[in-house]
């Protein structure tokens, strides 16, 4: 029998584990047909049942500070499908995957939110596809939700951005809800840079991949984590752990501003040739002056970033420390 696992990040999501556990139990032990439809397969042979697998729900506990791991150790003891890794403190939704890839046993692994923002229903779907033989099956939402226009128009701007940038494709509007295949949790696994940026090494990964497209709700309880600086945080993550393509910037800028400056040389040389020196252009001084410096220290920070990055990796540490898996200490 194949094994499935539903893996799922927590950091203080105790007023939506209740719900998510009964979710997802009756939709595994209800009948499928009941969840089929308006469901957009090529072909209507559903010749599986989700009953047909043996399923693990493995909850990776982020360091909540609510009663997350005690609720979960309780549902635990009345739901054997339920395992716990419980990480020495937050490290973060990225961290706390990779976590979860580690101690997966499934065949397949849905990686999805607690808060019943990826529709559980979506999952025979994801199955049906990765039945086909599709290593990446992935949710794409329609609409992005109750989002601000600016944050909307920030995040596409953001993705074009990154397109252009980098020739491995990060899609848009494409979060961490989705299924993947052994083969492709254990290529995950090889990755193990510290600042991770997820959605870009699923991409990096590669393998057949199948996209659904889905509504996204809103949150069923409680409040996002991501605030818009850890989103920005997330955004550079994003660029500089995929693409040199800033430090290219920064060259081409030096050598723009270069030409300019060049240019300007000549001329304020050949003036005061023709026209001789009555002492003037403070302004100009100043101008020139500030423009460089403001160069010079995007240029600087630039470099600082992919230091920093540097930095980060050759310290080797792990990515996540366990604290205890179940009710053992690791
Ligand atoms: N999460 C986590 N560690 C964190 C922050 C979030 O494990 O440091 C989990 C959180 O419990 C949820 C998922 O990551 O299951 C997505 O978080 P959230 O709903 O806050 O993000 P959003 O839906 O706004 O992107
Ligand atoms: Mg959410």
């Amino acid at each position: 029998m194949k094994k499935i696992t539903i893996l799922v990040p927590v950091f203080n999501e105790a007023s939506n584990l209740d719900k998510l556990i009964l979710k997802l139990n009756r939709l595994i032990d209800g009948d499928l047909r009941s969840t089929n439809d308006g469901v957009d397969t090529e072909d209507q042979d559903w010749n599986f049942s989700l009953k047909d697998f043996s399923w693990e729900f493995l909850f990776v506990n982020d360091g909540s500070s609510d009663t997350t791991l005690n609720d979960l150790r309780r549902l635990r003891k009345e739901n054997n499908r339920i395992n716990i890794v419980n990480l020495s403190r937050n490290f973060g939704k990225e961290s706390a995957m990779l976590a979860g890839l580690d101690y997966a046993l499934g065949d397949a692994v849905i990686i999805m939110d607690a808060d019943l923002q990826d529709p559980v229903d979506l999952i025979p779907q994801m199955i049906y596809w990765w039945l086909k033989g599709y290593d990446d099956v992935y949710g794409k939402r329609a609409d992005r939700g109750k989002e601000s226009w600016i944050r909307k128009r920030l995040s596409l701007a953001y993705y074009s951005i990154l397109q252009h940038s980098t020739r491995i494709e990060v899609l848009p509007n494409v979060g961490d809800f989705r299924l993947l295949d052994r083969r492709v949790v254990e290529a995950l696994k090889q990755l193990r840079e510290t600042q991770r940026y997820t959605k870009g090494l699923f991409c990096w990964v590669g393998f057949p991949k199948k996209e659904i497209i889905f509504n996204r709700v809103d949150r069923n309880s409680g409040k996002s984590s991501f605030k818009l600086t850890s989103l920005i945080n997330l955004a550079i993550e994003g660029i500089t752990s995929f693409t040199t393509a800033p430090l290219r910037f920064a060259t081409l800028l030096g050598f723009f501003v270069s030409l300019i400056s060049l240019g300007y040389m000549i001329f304020i040389l050949l003036k005061t040739l023709i026209f001789g020196d009555p002492v003037q252009g403070f302004p100009t001084l100043i101008c020139a002056l500030l423009f460089l410096g403001g160069v010079q220290l995007i240029a600087l920070g630039i470099i600082g970033e992919y230091i920093g990055r540097i930095f980060n990796e050759t310290k080797g540490r792990p990515v996540y420390i366990v604290e205890s898996y179940n009710e053992q200490k690791a």
